[in-house]
């Protein structure tokens, strides 16, 4: 475990973009023209770089940038053999084309994984990737993982996935022991901060992207509000009993390069009851985007958790001010103890590989304001 953390600690979500010489040697490697061994020492010099740009940003807890995966969903099917990486215009269907175009989805550019295989944990999901980081800074360290329900609704497909589990509440026991053993085998190995990302609950906010997701994989539920319980269901069925490690769930509304009308906007009011039965010390929540919702859920709800205050819109190029940082936990702060607050962006900077929207310099300048914030804050509330 770390020395203790200060007042109002400083975070990222999990991913940052990857240098432009890494995307130029993952595109040499995919023609052919370099071997896995030399891919894998780029990978390894990507991460060493991030640690240090947030080291040196003045982050508290750090991540390894998921330099490695191509995306916080997708990197699952390249570990664990029972998924495949299909991609998303592969499993079309007239229903969910319809629902993609309302959205303006881009569907030819994302892939998901599908269940092809009886869920395990064959292999590790994340352990490798923080045994290296480790080696390479002091900070603790957040390992963001996906979380079970956002991977259960993205990757039981009717047609694909129904050999190994007939419906998709088959899979829920599997992939919740598959996540657990992941996070028991990091505890084990000194991993500060396991995060299940879980935008699958955030897109209860206005419901249009789960719609999409029942349609493409082809699920028959009775109504959409009975996945509110089901998230729930598995994400405390993965975290169960689990001390000795600050566990969290990351709730955002998505991430990838639509234009803003396009994404889904609104507050966390429609699932805050649910999201305050989830068993983990923190929630990680979106705040900066002018989608995001207004803080007032926490006023109207006692609030008991951490929160991972989002201070930081990922999705703008405009760097905060530090002044607007701390008036917008100063908003916070009306309802929650500064314990309770750790500042953080909104999301990740590069959830997917191909698609950040902002560079590497600018994410750093974005991370330096948030420490600049938590700064003068600790000035204020010590
Ligand atoms: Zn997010």
């Amino acid at each position: 475990m770390p020395a203790s953390l200060p007042l109002f600690p400083t975070a990222v979500v999990g991913s940052f973009p990857r240098p432009e010489w890494l995307l130029r040697a993952i595109k040499e490697f995919e023609h052919g023209r370099m071997t896995e061994v030399e891919l894998s020492q780029h990978y390894d010099d990507a991460v060493k770089l991030t640690l240090k740009e947030q080291e040196t940003a003045g982050v508290d807890i750090v991540s390894d940038g998921e330099q490695r995966r191509f995306s916080f969903l997708a990197f699952v099917s390249e570990k664990l053999p029972s998924f495949k990486i299909v991609p998303v215009k592969n499993l079309m269907n007239k229903e969910a084309m319809k629902l993609a175009e309302e959205m303006n989805l881009p569907i030819n550019v994302i892939s998901q994984p599908v269940i092809t295989d009886t869920v395990e944990r064959s292999v590790p999901l994340a352990l490798d990737e923080f045994e290296f980081a480790k080696q390479y800074t002091e900070k603790p360290i957040k390992v963001p993982l996906i979380g079970p329900y956002t991977l259960l609704i993205n990757s039981w497909n009717r047609r694909l996935s129904s050999s190994a589990y007939q419906g998709p509440y088959d899979a829920v026991d599997d992939i919740a022991r598959t996540l657990r053993e992941e996070i028991l085998a990091l505890k084990k190995r000194g991993a500060f901060f396991v995060q299940l990302d879980e935008p699958g609950i955030g897109n209860f906010v206005d419901y249009r992207y789960t719609r999409f997701l029942l349609a493409l994989n082809e699920w028959k539920i009775r109504a959409v509000d009975e996945l509110h319980k089901l998230a729930v269901e598995m994400i405390n069925k993965v975290l169960k009993g689990i001390s000795g490690m600050k566990l969290g769930v990351h709730i955002c509304r998505g991430n990838w390069p639509a234009k803003e009308k396009y994404l889904s906007r609104g507050g966390y009011e429609r699932m805050i009851t649910d999201m305050l039965e989830i068993k983990a010390e923190q929630l990680v929540l979106e705040y900066a985007t002018k989608r995001a919702g207004t803080v007032d859920v926490f006023r109207e709800h006692r609030i008991e958790h951490e929160i991972g205050l989002g201070v930081i819109d990922v999705k703008s190029k405009r760097v905060e001010k530090p002044s607007e940082i701390v008036a917008r936990v100063e908003e916070v702060l009306k309802y929650l103890d500064a314990s309770q607050i750790y500042l953080n962006p909104d999301c990740g900077f590069a959830s997917g590989r191909p698609w950040p929207v902002v560079d590497r310099e600018t994410a750093f300048t974005k991370l330096r304001a948030q420490t600049q914030a938590a700064s003068a804050l600790r000035k204020e509330y010590r």
